[in-house]
């Protein structure tokens, strides 16, 4: 099979759907891979990695596509790109088909398959390739409160560890998934007293379990969370009910319980975000303050550090291209469960449920 890596043509996406590591496994098994020149210059990795590892380079997106039998990628098809794409074409990456209807109508008029990352589920119900992002935006969250919460940043001027003699930083963390649990790791490494809640008992005993001594669970009431926000110096927004909006933990006025130059990371924006003053903001410009409360609820946490979310990614789907490029869309959707539930659009029909339903589109 002849498998396609476009460059990442949206504005602020520094990764790619493919290590040089990943071509040569393909390329060992027999396929052809053809990367756009340029494609892993945002995350540090030259053309030539990519030719000595037995890849192709083609010089623009538009080769690629005519070449390809299944395109790889990381960011939703863009609108330069719909023309491109044709029938019979499988294409795999993120697509969030929910959130457009003209993305949905273009890939059902173009009579590809369309499997989606976020809709994979494994067998343990898990969603593999979500999960590296939730521990990049996880881990990352700590490090974006850090430094918003020094003065020049508008922040309380707090060094999140303290010194001997002078207390550490108090954080809260609202949800104890993927992102929660990574972001209480880092916070714990930086010495911060931490506290970490949900609603989920069984996820918290775990949490209790695994977590350092300075990282306490709580249960997550409106009781709980108001004591938090008095005490906190930075509140991490990492709660998710798996295809609902967030709930709103944080109401707009609770905000004034809050120390002033106190920092909230909402990482949950994607979903609406778990405070009620929550607004998506962007790498340009991340940050703007409610009631003396810094906020940072930038919606693509990963797209910052690429590198490592382009190795996090590569590594969690390098095995279900091999897998597709090895029995083809038919077989491979027979075989295997989860890429049948990754499939969402497949010759000009939706094959899943919640896209159907939110654009009231026939299954
Ligand atoms: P997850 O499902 O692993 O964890 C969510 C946790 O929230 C669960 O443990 C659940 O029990 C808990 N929860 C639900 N209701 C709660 C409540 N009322 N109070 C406290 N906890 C509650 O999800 P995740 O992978 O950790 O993702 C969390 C959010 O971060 C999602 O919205 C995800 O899309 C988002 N995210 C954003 C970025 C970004 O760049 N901004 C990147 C990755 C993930």
């Amino acid at each position: 099979m002849i498998i396609g890596v476009p460059r990442e043509v949206k504005s602020d996406e520094y990764r790619v759907a493919m290590l040089p590591v990943g071509a040569e496994e393909l390329v060992s098994r027999g396929h052809r891979v053809i990367v756009e020149a340029g494609a892993g210059l945002g995350s540090g990795l030259p053309d030539h990695d990519y030719l000595r590892a037995g890849a192709e380079m083609a010089a623009s997106g538009r080769d690629v596509f005519e070449q390809a039998d299944l395109i790889v990628k990381v960011k939703e098809p863009q609108p330069e790109e719909y023309g491109l794409i044709r029938t019979g074409q499988v294409l795999f990456t993120y697509f969030h088909f929910a959130a457009s209807l003209k993305l949905t109508d273009a890939m059902l008029n173009s009579g590809a398959s369309c499997l989606a990352y976020e809709t994979l589920r494994d067998e343990h119900g898990r969603l593999p390739l979500l999960t590296p992002m939730s521990e990049v935006a996880g881990r990352m969250s700590i490090q974006e409160g850090a430094k918003y919460l020094e003065k020049p940043q508008m922040g309380r001027g707090i060094l999140l560890g303290g010194i001997p003699g002078v207390a550490p930083a108090h954080i809260t963390v609202l949800g104890g998934g993927i992102v929660g649990a990574n972001a209480a790791r880092i916070a714990a490494g930086f010495q911060a007293d931490v506290a970490i809640l949900d609603v989920n008992l069984d996820r918290l005993r775990y949490l209790d379990d695994v977590m350092p001594a300075n990282v306490n669970t709580l249960y997550s009431d409106r009781h709980n969370i108001l004591d938090q926000l008095e005490r906190a110096d930075l509140v991490i927004g990492s709660v998710l009910i798996p295809g609902a909006k967030a709930p709103r933990l944080v109401r707009a006025e609770d905000l004034s319980r809050m120390k002033a130059g106190s920092v909230i990371v909402d990482v949950a924006v994607d979903q609406g975000g778990c405070f009620e003053t929550t607004r998506p903001t962007t790498h340009g410009d991340p940050t703007f303050v409610v009631d003396e409360v810094v906020h940072y609820c930038v919606a693509n946490m990963p797209g910052a550090v690429g590198r490592t979310s382009t190795y996090g990614l590569c590594n969690a789907t390098i095995s279900w291209i091999a897998r597709l490029a090895e029995m083809g869309i038919d077989s491979a959707i027979k075989d295997s469960l989860p890429l049948r539930r990754a499939l969402n659009v497949h010759a000009g029909k939706v094959t899943n449920a919640a896209v159907a339903a939110a654009f009231d589109l026939e299954f």
